[in-house]
């Protein structure tokens, strides 16, 4: 039987996504519905166990002038089922591996959910041929508005490779949390590692051979958006520890995930740098490389944060309690 929906006006774009079961599949339909509200003439949203029946899938065509599916991860369901049933899309989405993300089953972060709105918001204003707005383009509220700041683009020059597999510090529940033991974490930090930098740019490696020690800036690639979006945080996670902000940690948790370690330089061999010290997880992309240099690189009279003394003093005396 087919219900009385026979009357409705055609629409120019029907988005077809998950609902909800992973936190970017409840980001995609809370994005998909505001997106709706935005333009309820023209958008409209798909129910996609309706595509196999036939009369639906007609009738999907007939008041669609184009179609975006958004799936929320990798099983990809929805294109699977799309392509079963020959039902024809103008564009395609797939969130996790779009975002560089692992999906999750928990609700979404707000950071999570304005990428996610303004990823698929992108799309749709490109499928009805209309601009984005400024506000609409750039994440909301930084403080920073009407800043005339250049285009920033950055481009990972190279990989690491090593043996760490798993980060020790995560960012979880809106903090930090350490899973590693002190012990394994100094091991990894005296471990080997290959700076692998990219065949056509081996040339930028010239010189290096004659430092001893080299500055080395990497993305911490295993960062989730959650993490992206802490403010302040715990040091390793540690209730004991001031709540501060995460400009004050050494934390990979940051809005940049901008990572820094000296390490000292064993060997070059053409493109690759053989390294000891680095505290990045495997496939960390590098993002710089420079020799440290004391002379501007050390300081004199350091002052630390109490908390900062203390994580360095426990591994000492044998009393370190990551959490
Ligand atoms: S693609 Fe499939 S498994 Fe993944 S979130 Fe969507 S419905 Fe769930």
């Amino acid at each position: 039987m087919q219900p009385e929906d026979g009357n409705q006006a055609p629409y120019r774009l029907l988005i077809f996504t998950c609902y909800g079961g992973c936190a970017t599949g409840v980001a995609a339909s809370r994005a998909c519905i505001r997106i709706w509200e935005e333009n309820p003439d023209n958008v409209k949203i798909g129910c996609l166990p309706a595509v196999p029946i036939a009369w639906k899938r007609n009738e999907i065509m007939k008041m669609s002038q184009k179609r975006i599916l958004i799936d929320a991860c990798g099983v990809q369901c929805g294109a699977k089922l799309a392509e079963k049933e020959g039902l024809p899309l103008d564009r395609y989405m797939e969130l996790t591996s779009m975002l560089g993300i692992r999906k999750t089953k928990q609700l979404p972060s707000r950071a999570l959910e304005d990428q996610v709105y303004r990823a698929i918001k992108r799309e749709v204003h490109g499928l009805l041929g209309e601009k984005l707005t400024e506000a609409e383009a750039e994440p909301s509220g930084n403080g920073t508005k009407g800043q005339d700041f250049p285009q920033m683009e950055l481009r990972p020059l190279g990989v690491v490779r090593n043996r760490i597999k798993e980060p020790s510090l995560v960012a979880e529940a809106g903090d930090l949390e350490w899973r590693g033991k002190i012990a394994k974490a100094r091991q990894e930090r005296n471990a080997i590692s290959e700076l692998v930098i990219d065949n056509d740019l081996a040339a930028i490696l010239d010189g290096i051979e004659d430092f001893s020690h080299l500055l080395v800036l990497y993305w911490a690639h295993r960062i989730p958006p959650e993490g992206r979006s802490l403010i302040k945080a715990h040091p390793i996670g540690r209730k004991d520890f001031p709540l501060v902000g995460i400009f004050a940690t050494r934390s990979p948790a940051r809005p940049n995930p901008i990572c820094m370690t000296i390490v000292s330089l064993l060997e070059r061999k053409g493109n690759v740098l053989k390294v000891k010290g680095l505290d990045a997880v495997d496939g960390s992309p590098i993002l710089d490389i420079k020799p440290y240099n004391p002379n501007y690189d050390a300081a004199d009279e350091v002052r630390l944060a109490d908390w900062m003394t203390q994580i360095h003093r426990e591994p000492a005396e044998g009393s370190f309690s990551p959490t």
